[in-house]
């Protein structure tokens, strides 16, 4: 017999339920990818995704083939595509893994409805996409947590599967039409500094992390200069990392660094059952409710300032100039740059959303609207009320201000922290940089947000 797998979010050949259930199940499988006509017609295919996929589907493709297979893509409506595949293969059965978004939720039972209609199954993976299903862990007589602290709590007795191995030989039936492996080299508007996909560049980087620099997690996460994180986000996005895995190894390590990283696993897990439970929260507000935002159009000048990075504020320019050349931003700098957006300007955080969406390789509808809105005091932020003071956080998380001389070069010039405030220095030596004047008064930007909180 021979059954299909439907790759999605896993695009990995270790710890992956649905390909082993199908291997276990007959002789031969259909390893598919279908590049959906409605996740690109959605905007939701950028450069930067579709270049790191790109990676992704090469690397899958070259490790199936070193075990005599290979991967087969097509391209168009998910579930039309999948029923076509499984006929030309005469599969009965089609493996895929559960994901969260409204979307893929969807997804999955449209596919499940035209494979029955063709006397076909399917069947669904848990714990693939996040370590712990979503669901699996509830509050009494709720159907998810909305707080993390008791989240953490129960998801840290879980009993997590051992990490699945590669299997060593894959058949696929001849005949099966593929198109061409997508290529990055033909895509334009790719940030300059993108990390490389695939399956073995992201087990190379957790062996790596594991090896070099999770133990000193805990001490130095925060540390805007030294980018001492694991740069795992897009392998977990598209699941060229276990997140099971990822658990696993930390668990072995031991120690503070390893358990805080877990815990940032554990925040993943968090998010992805908030959406689960709850897809509207992509994009309403989840928790409380504020409608007094400025409009991406009301404050437009202001939004494009702080796109580019030329808000005035050193350390907030530093962080959108390094999304813009890697893709990818420190989750200190999402922090501050995020609260700079939704309450110094005050400006709808579904605007600064997507533009992190537009250019983030690791951009995920859980993990960045519910930290959009945790920002924002929407979410699951138990202090909804604070707002991040950028010089004061510069200060704290750059004390030497080489995070900031890195991606603002035309600060350079400037020595040590002062270069957070380039405002204070002597007039004449200031106008020697090219740099804007701040933006806004913190002083006013505050005083806003409370005028406008204290009305709602
Ligand atoms: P590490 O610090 O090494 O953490 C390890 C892993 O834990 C990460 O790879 C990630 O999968 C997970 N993790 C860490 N922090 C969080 C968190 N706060 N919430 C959920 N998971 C977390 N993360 C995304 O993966 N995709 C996004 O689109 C995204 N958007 C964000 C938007 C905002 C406004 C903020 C404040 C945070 C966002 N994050 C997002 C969370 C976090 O910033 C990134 O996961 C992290 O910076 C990725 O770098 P890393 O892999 O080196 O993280």
């Amino acid at each position: 017999t021979v059954s299909v797998v439907l790759f999605t979010a896993d695009l990995r050949l270790h710890d992956q339920p649905a390909l082993r259930a199908a291997l276990k199940q007959g002789r031969e499988v259909v390893p598919l990818f279908v590049r959906d006509g409605r996740i690109e017609a959605a905007g939701f295919a950028t450069p930067n995704r579709t270049a790191f996929l790109a990676d992704c589907l090469a690397a899958l493709d070259a490790a199936l083939r070193e075990r005599g297979g290979r991967l087969v893509v097509r391209s168009g409506d998910v579930a039309e595509t999948v029923c076509k595949v499984a006929a030309e293969a005469g599969a009965a059965d089609v493996h895929m893994s559960a994901d969260v978004s409204g979307y893929a939720q969807r997804r999955e039972d449209r596919l499940r409805a035209a494979l029955a209609a063709d006397g076909r199954r399917l069947h669904v993976h848990d714990g693939v996409v996040t370590a712990v299903p979503p669901g699996a862990v509830t509050p009494q007589s709720k159907d998810h947590f909305a707080v993390f602290g008791a989240y953490a709590r129960q998801w840290e007795q879980q009993q997590l599967r051992a990490p699945l191995g590669a299997p060593r030989t894959v058949r696929v039936p001849e005949g099966i039409g593929s198109e061409r492996m997508p290529s990055r080299a033909a895509l334009r508007d790719v940030s300059a500094g993108l990390a490389g996909g695939g399956e073995a560049e992201g087990r190379a980087r957790l062996a790596a992390w594991g090896r070099d620099g999770m133990a000193a997690y805990e001490d130095r996460h925060d540390d805007l200069a030294g980018d001492a994180t694991s740069r795992l986000s897009p392998h977990l996005h598209f699941g060229t990392v276990s997140p099971v895995e990822a658990v696993h190894r930390a668990r072995k390590k031991g120690g503070p660094g390893a358990a805080a990283f877990v815990r940032q696993l554990c925040w993943r897990d968090f998010h992805h059952q908030v959406l689960a439970a709850r897809p509207r929260a992509a994009v309403e507000d989840y928790r409380t409710r504020h409608d007094r935002w400025r409009t991406e159009e009301g404050a437009r000048a202001e939004v494009e300032a702080w796109q580019q990075g030329r808000t005035g504020y050193p350390v907030v320019d530093a962080a959108m100039r390094q999304l813009a050349h890697e893709g990818w931003m420190h989750n200190r700098g999402r922090l501050l740059t995020a609260s700079f957006l939704a309450k110094t300007l005050y400006v709808d955080w579904r605007a600064g959303a997507r533009h992190f969406l537009r250019l983030l390789v690791d951009g995920d509808l859980a993990n960045n609207q519910l930290n959009w809105q945790w920002v924002a005091g929407t979410g699951t932020d138990s202090r909804p009320n604070r707002v991040f003071n950028p010089v004061t956080q510069g200060k704290r998380y750059d004390p030497d201000g080489a995070y900031v001389r890195r991606w603002v070069p035309e600060l350079a010039g400037i020595e040590g922290r002062a270069v957070h405030e380039p405002w204070k220095l002597p007039a004449r030596e200031r106008a020697r940089y090219d740099y804007p004047d701040p933006l806004i008064d913190l002083a006013d930007g505050l005083a806003r947000f409370r005028r406008a909180r204290g009305k709602e």
